[in-house]
């Protein structure tokens, strides 16, 4: 069997979404995939949905002439990636997942080597292999969605993962008498800077005065950057609160691991530059200078870098391909 007909299955599932593809060793994907998540509470209707879903990219495999390697899963849920198993922090109605083994379970199911991970890692490692933060080996990489989430990456390796989980970026406080957050501190930076963040700052607005804008009270923070694009003020202004509050939360991460490159992406990161410059301006004035230049990039691999991080993952845990970039 030659490489070049080589692939995994990349499923990269969400709170509101399941993205797939088949991925192959450089990282190229095919075969693009997308259903709504229903994360609901039980976990056999998960591993239904899931198992329907990755079940039509295998037929996408056998199509396109593809030899399935294995299966690569990045969860917005927690997960103990060595055990292969959900954990459950913070999220009481997903205690039925604690511990279930869903590595295991899709494999009986598949009979392919199965790989779960954290999305926010799995999206740094998709951006470290083959997205924006080439050619560096010290990463931080960061998922503005639902939440934040995040990945570090130091010398070329993912942070030795303790209990099963880290680099939980967005529950670092930037507000002592901030709001409160579901995680049990305050002033949590997603309260923020993510797209949920979005999405209340706008409501919020509309509540206290009359804004000239094209917004309605129920937009999608996807919605509030592309009416961002269109000069709208409100939106404009959102994003460059948001977008200085992200500054302020990389200036914390930057200090703390001397990355080289730091990458953002989620649906937030649609709006660009707009979000982006406010943080590069604090960013840059406020960061200890330890490094001259890091510079901060848009994703490279959008909303796929998740499928094809853990795609990568997949692989590299088979001993297929060296587990480092060259
Ligand atoms: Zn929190």
């Amino acid at each position: 069997m030659g490489s070049q007909s080589a692939a995994v299955i990349g499923v990269d599932f969400g709170q509101t979404a399941i993205k797939g593809a088949l991925v192959k060793q450089n990282g190229a994907i095919t075969a693009e995939r997308h259903t709504a998540s229903n994360l609901h509470a039980e976990p056999g209707r998960l591993v239904e949905t899931l198992s329907d879903f990755i079940r039509r990219l295998i037929e996408e495999a056998s199509r396109n002439h593809l030899s399935l390697q294995g299966i690569g899963i990045s969860s917005t849920m927690d997960v103990d990636s060595a055990a292969g198993c959900f954990r459950v922090i913070n999220r009481e109605y997903l205690a039925n997942f604690e511990g279930f083994p869903i590595a295991q379970t899709l494999k009986e199911i598949f009979g392919l080597p199965v790989l779960i991970q954290n999305d926010g890692i799995a999206a740094a490692w998709g951006e470290y292999r083959f997205g924006a933060a080439q050619p560096y080996q010290n990463v931080i990489s960061i998922t503005l969605g639902t939440g934040i989430g995040g990945g570090v990456i130091l010398d070329g390796s993912l942070l030795p993962e303790t209990l099963g989980s880290a680099s939980y970026f967005g529950h670092m406080s930037i507000d002592r008498q901030g709001d409160w957050c579901a995680c049990g501190n305050r002033g949590c930076w997603e309260l923020y800077v993510s797209g949920t963040a979005l999405e209340n700052r706008l409501k919020k607005a509309l509540d206290e005065t009359r804004h000239p804008t094209c917004l309605k009270p129920d937009s999608s923070a996807k919605e509030i950057a592309l009416k961002a694009q269109n000069q709208d003020a409100l939106a404009l202004q959102i994003l460059q609160e948001a977008g200085e509050l992200l500054g302020l939360g990389l200036v914390n991460l930057a200090n703390i691991f001397n990355p080289e490159v730091i990458v953002v992406g989620g649906g937030v990161a649609a709006a660009g530059d707009l979000i982006l410059n406010p943080a590069r301006s604090v960013f840059s004035k406020q960061r200890m200078p330890i490094r001259k230049q890091i510079p901060i990039r848009l994703s490279g691999l959008g909303q796929y870098s998740g499928v094809v991080g853990a795609g990568a993952l997949c692989f590299e845990q088979m001993g297929d391909s060296p587990n480092r970039r060259n």
